[in-house]
């Protein structure tokens, strides 16, 4: 079958490599239809990413359609349309059980080491992994679930309470999804901020009330404008150290803080701004079972404001160039590409 390969870093090729094949009870074999690119698979590119190492297929924003199933396989069957969620716990620890595996301390993840991701016409999962989109949603939709749960589980994680006013710092793909999933529930004004006007426009276009340019403007004193107080949760989506130091600053006293960016790096931060004024920072990282359900009735629901997130679709031919792009920051207003032809 043909995959993108990342043999070593700053360098992708369209290759042939087997297809994978079924190994336990509860697997099954996928025939990838669409799959997006994250900022991570750059990463991966790079060889700059923590575990996700050339030489690897990686891809993990991934749809497609049941084409195997093996026998323990119950609630799924060949024909089935089905999102991925990337990662599988590894069933016996302690997070596992309670079914916070996205903590789990030895889960299995697609597109890392030897398990091929979706870069590729095929990937092999375990059954648990696959939820079933509507029939109307276009797989290019579909492959938005994955990063869209990281902005529902964050939502969750930051509880905002109904008529609650809301930031969110950096509108990536990453603050985008946080922002749709924020309008999912009942929630006060919404401020974003970010560097690109191109993605301020989209965050308006999806429903922010407030798009803050975070150079141009005195961010600080806009929020104070319309918020005199602050603002009550604010997510953090930006991987520095200038938007972790506005994002407290743009959070009222007592207000909640829900930083979402990875850094790869430890960073200084003014931590005054947390004690002094009793503000409270939460973590947030993928997502669990809990998010996939409700953000597939998010999805049945309508996806206009998904729709405005894909940037591109490319086929698995042009990823090479796609990709090298979007690492030498050619594309800096990309929001989200997606593979959607693996053939030839
Ligand atoms: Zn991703
Ligand atoms: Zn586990």
């Amino acid at each position: 079958m043909r995959a993108l390969q990342f043999p070593k870093a700053y360098e992708a090729n369209v290759v042939d490599i087997p297809r994978p094949e079924i190994r336990g009870a509860r697997q099954l074999i996928l025939k990838v239809e669409a799959c997006g690119i994250c900022a991570s698979d750059i990463m991966a590119y790079k060889s700059t990413h923590p575990y996700r190492k050339p030489p690897l297929v990686t891809g993990h924003e991934c749809v497609g359609t049941v084409v195997e199933v093996a026998y323990g396989v119950r609630d799924l069957r060949v024909g089935d349309r089905v999102a991925v969620e990337p990662h599988v716990g590894c069933g016996e620890c302690h997070y596992c059980a309670i079914g916070e595996y996205q903590q789990c301390t030895d889960k299995g993840l697609i597109g890392v080491g030897e398990w091929v991701g979706g870069f590729a016409e095929y990937i092999v999962l375990e059954d648990s992994m696959c939820y079933r989109i509507p029939d109307d949603v276009p797989f290019e939709i579909g492959a938005l679930l994955e990063p869209y749960n990281v902005g529902v589980h964050a939502v969750r994680r930051g509880d905002i309470q109904p008529g609650e006013s809301v930031g969110v710092v950096g509108t990536g793909t990453i603050g985008l999804m946080t922002l749709l999933a924020v309008k999912k529930g009942n929630h006060g004004r919404i401020v974003v901020t970010d560097v690109s006007d191109r993605k301020l426009e989209t965050a308006r276009a999806i429903g922010a009330d407030v798009a803050i340019h975070a150079v141009k403007a005195d961010v600080v004193a806009e929020v104070a404008a319309v918020e005199p107080n602050g603002l009550d949760v604010v997510f953090i989506a930006v991987p520095n150290a200038t938007g972790i130091d506005q994002a407290l600053s743009m959070c009222k006293r007592q207000g909640r803080l829900v930083l979402i960016a990875t850094l790869g790096e430890p960073i200084a931060i003014d931590t005054h701004k947390i004690q002094q004024f009793e503000r409270t920072v939460t973590g947030t990282a993928m997502y669990n079972r809990t998010d996939w359900l409700l953000s597939i009735e998010h999805l049945a629901q309508g996806t206009a404001g998904f729709q405005t997130l894909i940037s591109n679709t490319i086929s698995l031919d042009q990823a090479p160039a796609e990709i090298d792009d979007l690492a030498n920051g050619r594309k800096p207003d990309n929001i989200k590409t997606i593979i959607t032809s693996f053939g030839e």
